[in-house]
């Protein structure tokens, strides 16, 4: 599943490709989405916003419209060029919102020269810099999703689909005292949560998935598989705003580590980074190092699952000390330190 930062990315590049733009076209796979089409057409109406909740992505049009898409393992959205062609087959498109030219075209844009459109590392999504992207229209295409639904600002908010979130780290309203409010609070109603598992609960913090669970509590120096009941004010404190920073570096870094895009329309997504260090072996501080000397006392990385998902959680044993909660064992969690090769056999 994409990280939250990478949705945020997917998210930035449809508002900036359709936000304030009259839909001049509307297409869809789904049966569903083609009759609400039908009864009130999408053509005519203007993008008002695009919003990330979390692993969601919602683009609102005016006259109380919500498309909601939720990013899968496959689901992805392109944006391209009036006319451009599709690097992926018209078989598996499921939705297409086109815009034309923006009202307020600036002859200036049209000179420029961007990058085409190209998938990110992970091909989640395609974001095209338009040579002239004010002059120009823009087809965004959703492809391969499950779940595509419109819905109206009551229905959305009715919808158990969409759980109620978080404060969302990169949201505009977002701040440190909200954060740590939120996760103060969910410790009280969870003191036995671990975590590992509460940093990636998108109900308490709506952004962070699983390379940050790891990075984060690394960087504010908490145990992952500590009890929530055992994790200080200053510590919960400390994982929010490294969290906040990691989620917004991030996010800032879209434009790749080569800086090919420049200003305009996010078209790569750069690789995830937490340790401010610039080469690929040196950007995470253990998300993937089991095994691996700890960057700051050369320890072992340890890895272990953590949760209902299973999901894998990396850690230093003493740059993240155990601290056991009343009545729970005082003998620390261990984990692997060893890369198990799958499809190896024998010595
Ligand atoms: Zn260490």
């Amino acid at each position: 599943m994409p990280e939250g930062d990478t949705i945020y990315r997917t998210v930035r590049a449809l508002e900036k490709a359709l936000g304030g733009r009259v839909v001049t076209g509307f297409e869809t796979g789904f049966a569903k989405l083609a009759s609400v089409n039908d009864d009130a057409p999408l053509v005519g109406r203007t993008v008002e916003r695009v919003e990330a909740r979390g692993k969601w992505c919602l683009i609102y049009f005016s006259g109380d419209l919500i498309l909601l898409s939720h990013m899968l393992m496959s689901g992805s959205w392109h944006i391209y060029r009036t006319g451009e062609r599709w690097k992926m087959p018209r078989i598996k498109m499921r939705v297409v919102v086109s815009v034309g030219a923006s009202s307020h075209s600036a002859g200036e844009d049209a000179k420029r020269r961007f990058p085409s459109g190209r998938t990110t590392k992970e091909g989640k999504a395609v974001a095209s810099s338009g040579a002239s992207r004010d002059t120009e229209g823009f087809e965004a295409v959703l492809f391969n999703a499950q779940v595509a639904e419109f819905h109206t600002a009551r229905s959305l908010e009715r919808n158990t689909l969409v759980p109620k979130l978080g404060p969302d780290l990169l949201g505009e309203g977002f701040s440190a005292e909200r954060g740590v409010a939120a996760m103060r609070e969910y410790a009280a109603r969870n003191p036995e949560a671990e975590v590992g598992v509460t940093l990636m609960n998108q109900r308490v913090l709506a952004g962070l998935g699983n390379v940050y669970k790891s990075e984060v509590a690394f960087a504010a120096g908490v145990n992952p598989f500590r009890r929530m009941s055992t994790v200080s004010a200053r510590e919960m404190e400390k994982m929010v705003e490294v969290a906040e920073r990691y989620m917004q570096a991030n996010v800032k870094d879209g434009a790749g580590p080569r800086g090919e895009v420049g200003e305009g329309i996010v078209t790569y997504s750069g690789p995830r980074r937490t340790t401010g260090a610039m080469s690929r072996g040196d950007r995470v501080w253990v998300y993937g190092r089991q095994g691996q000397e700890c960057r700051r006392c050369g320890t072992a990385i340890m890895m272990r699952k953590q949760g209902e998902q299973a999901r894998s959680t990396y850690w230093c044993p003493v740059c993240q000390p155990w601290v056991a909660a009343e009545g729970q064992s005082t003998e620390e969690p261990v984990g692997r330190t060893t890369v198990v090769r799958r499809g190896k056999v024998g010595c």
